[in-house]
C-alpha cells in the first residue's frame, strides 16, 4: 500500500560562528513556530544542529531560511520523507556546544578528519591497515553498527575523549569514524588528530547519508535516530539484525521503552516477550502499580499538558529598562 508521504524529516549541522545567539534563537525559534516546524535544535555560539518534521513546503521554507543567511550558506541536510510529524514539539535551545564533547576548544572549520563521501568510505573501509571506528554511544550501537567496527563502551560522547586513551595503539593506523548524522566526527577526528593520530577521515552525512546515498552495504542491524521513529532501516543490500531482545535473547530490533515509568529503560524486547510482560522489561516492572498501559509499540508520549510552543519567545527588557 502506498503511504502518503506529506511531511519530510531534517537532519542538520553547521559549524559556524554565532555573535549573539541568545538573539539568534528568539529569531528561529519564531520562525519553526510561524511555519509549524517541529523538532530540537540547538543554537550555540558554534553553529547549529538540528532535527526537525514538516509538511514537505514547510521544510522547504525552513531550509531556504536557513541557507539564506550566509553563515549557514554551507548546510547539507539529510532528508526523509515520513507520512506524519516525527515530533510533537519545537524546542529551541541555547547551549554551550551544538553537541554536548567537552572539546569545546575543538574547532572543526580549523581542523577535522578527511570527509568521506560515502561511496568512497565504502571503498575504503574493508582495506588493510583501516580501522572502522564507531563514536556514538552504547545504545546506539548496541542496536547497529558497521560490520568489523570498532565500538566504544560509552553512554555519553562526552565520555568519548577519556576513551581514546585506550586507542593509542591505533596511531599509525588509517582510522575512519562515523556516527548517525556526522556531526559527532567533525570533533571526533579534529580530537584524534590532536591526540596524535595520523591518518583520520569521517564519514560525511553519517550513517544515514551513507543509508541513501551507497545502499547501507554492511549496515549491521538499525540505526538509531533522536525523533519519534526510534530507529531505522539503513541497510537495502545486506540487513542483519545485531541487538537481542532484553528478555529472551533473541534477535530482535524492537526498541521499547519499559512500561514501568520508574525504570522506563530502552531495550530491544521481541513482539512475544513484549506482550507476555505487558511492555515491562521484567517481572517486577510487570508488576509496578505505576505502569502504563501497553499498546504493542513500547512508546509512550510525553505529557504534553501545558505545553506552549511559544514559550521562551518572550521578549528579554532590554539593557535601556533594566538600568
Ligand atoms: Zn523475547
Ligand atoms: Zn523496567
Amino acid at each position: 500500500m502506498e503511504q502518503n508521504k506529506d511531511y519530510q524529516i531534517l537532519l542538520y549541522y553547521c559549524y559556524a560562528k554565532i555573535e549573539n545567539p541568545e538573539e539568534y534563537r528568539e529569531q528561529h525559534h519564531l520562525f519553526c513556530v510561524e511555519n509549524n516546524i517541529r523538532g530540537r535544535i540547538i543554537i550555540s555560539d558554534e553553529g547549529l544542529n538540528g532535527t526537525v518534521s514538516g509538511l514537505k513546503e514547510d521544510c522547504e521554507k525552513y531550509m531556504a531560511y536557513i541557507h539564506a543567511d550566509p553563515r549557514f550558506a554551507k548546510t547539507e541536510f539529510k532528508i526523509d520523507a515520513h507520512e506524519t510529524h516525527a515530533f510533537t514539539k519545537i524546542h529551541v535551545r541555547y547551549k554551550p556546544e551544538i553537541v554536548h564533547s567537552s572539546l569545546r576548544h575543538l574547532d572543526p572549520n580549523v581542523r577535522t578528519g578527511k570527509h568521506l563521501e560515502p561511496e568512497e568510505f565504502k571503498k575504503l573501509k574493508d582495506q588493510e591497515d583501516v580501522v572502522i571506528l564507531d563514536v556514538r554511544s552504547n545504545y546506539e550501537h548496541e542496536l547497529g553498527r558497521f560490520k568489523n567496527a570498532l565500538t566504544l563502551d560509552i553512554d555519553n560522547f562526552r565520555d568519548f575523549p577519556e576513551k581514546v586513551k585506550e586507542l593509542e595503539h591505533l596511531k599509525n593506523k588509517k582510522v575512519l569514524t562515523y556516527c548517525t548524522g556526522g556531526i559527532k566526527c567533525e570533533k571526533a577526528s579534529a580530537f584524534l588528530l590532536e591526540q596524535g593520530f595520523e591518518d583520520v577521515y569521517q564519514l560525511h552525512g553519517g550513517i544515514i547519508k551513507y543509508g541513501m546515498e551507497a545502499g547501507g552495504e554492511d549496515f549491521e542491524g538499525k540505526c538509531y535516530v533522536f525523533d519519534n521513529r526510534i530507529a531505522v532501516d539503513v541497510n537495502k543490500v545486506n540487513p542483519t539484525i545485531v541487538s537481542r531482545c532484553h528478555i529472551c535473547d533473541t534477535p530482535s530490533d524492537r526498541m521499547v521503552n519499559c512500561a514501568n515509568p520508574t525504570c522506563n529503560i530502552h531495550v530491544p524486547i521481541c513482539e512475544k516477550c513484549g506482550w507476555e510482560l505487558e511492555g515491562a522489561c521484567s517481572v517486577d516492572c510487570k508488576d509496578n502499580p505505576e505502569k502504563r498501559p501497553y499498546d504493542g509499540t513500547g512508546y509512550y508520549q510525553k505529557k504534553t499538558n501545558g505545553y506552549n510552543p511559544y514559550k521562551g519567545l518572550q521578549r528579554k527588557p532590554n539593557k535601556e529598562q533594566i538600568q
